[in-house]
């Protein structure tokens, strides 16, 4: 994986900005892991990739597809999906996607080397070790965590479709060159449009997908009424619930989904 060179913010103390109370305080101490960032790199003007570690990150067990959720504010947690974390490593990943004046947002903004970063997890989100056959993934921009931590699976994701739905095809683009791997550098990117109409085709192609594999997998995640459309056409195309792995990440007009 080539990423381009950690932008430079010199190290500096590492008291977290927005510190919690004390009553606050008292229970990261015994929920959360203590982190430190290592590094940031700024992929694109919204894409962030920052590097955690702390000795505690040994001892967790990890599966890919596992979430994290890191404090980006007081006690505001958001949730991520860590990559590139083996057995007994002492780090991990994290790619987000800065859109808007949201709290992670601005702590993808703001974040550098030598913060604190308290973390929640691994937890369990979606399974990716158990895919053993070719698979459609359809995500967005805050999936691109998750589509790698797919090519980090045995099968590294060798046989899988990628497909976006994003903002900025260019700007994706530009991140899948620097980050991607195998079949993910060939995603197929699909400009949104508001009134939806660009889900039209990637409807088209699910059906197709579905006709001719009735045994293909289907990897769903992003926003949660492009998955339930996408849903509801699969089933509509005859594949099984039990081929869809589907898990929403965020919301219209709702906060920290999950
Ligand atoms: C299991 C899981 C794994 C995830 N992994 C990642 C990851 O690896 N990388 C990543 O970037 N994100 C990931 N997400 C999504 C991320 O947690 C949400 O996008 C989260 O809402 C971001 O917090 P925020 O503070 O920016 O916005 P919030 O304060 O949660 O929301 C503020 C407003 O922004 C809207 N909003 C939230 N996300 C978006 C978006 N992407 N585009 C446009 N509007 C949005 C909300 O609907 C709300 O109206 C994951 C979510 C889940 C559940």
């Amino acid at each position: 994986m080539d990423t381009p060179p950690p932008i430079t913010v010199a190290t500096r103390d590492a008291a977290p900005r927005n510190d919690p109370g004390l009553l606050g305080q008292a229970v990261l101490k015994v929920l959360a892991h203590r982190t430190r960032v290592d590094a940031v790199h700024a992929l694109s003007p919204h894409f962030r990739l920052v590097s955690l570690r702390s000795d505690a990150l040994r001892r967790v067990a990890h599966t890919p597809g596992d979430k994290v959720q890191v404090r980006v504010g007081g006690m505001a947690f958001r949730t991520f999906t860590p990559l590139r974390m083996g057995e007994g490593d002492d780090s991990l990943q994290l790619l987000g996607y800065a859109h808007g004046d949201a709290p992670a947002a601005r702590w993808l903004r703001s974040v550098a080397p030598g913060d604190l970063c308290h973390v929640l997890g691994p937890r369990r989100s979606m399974d990716l070790a158990a895919i053993d056959r070719s698979t459609v993934f359809v995500g967005d921009e805050t999936s691109l965590g998750l589509a790698l931590a797919l090519c980090g699976t045995p099968l590294g994701g060798l046989d899988t479709h990628f497909v976006l739905e994003v903002a900025d095809a260019a700007e994706v683009r530009a991140v899948l060159e620097s980050m991607g791997r195998g079949m993910l550098q060939h995603a197929w990117l699909v400009e949104r449009r508001a009134d939806g109409g660009h889900l039209v085709q990637v409807e088209a192609a699910l059906a197709r997908y579905a006709a001719a594999d009735s045994y293909r997998q289907y990897v769903l995640s992003g926003q949660s009424l492009t998955i339930q459309r996408l849903q509801r056409t699969l089933r509509g195309a005859g594949a099984k619930a039990s081929q869809m792995l589907a898990k929403a990440y965020w919301a219209p007009g709702k906060i920290a989904l999950d």
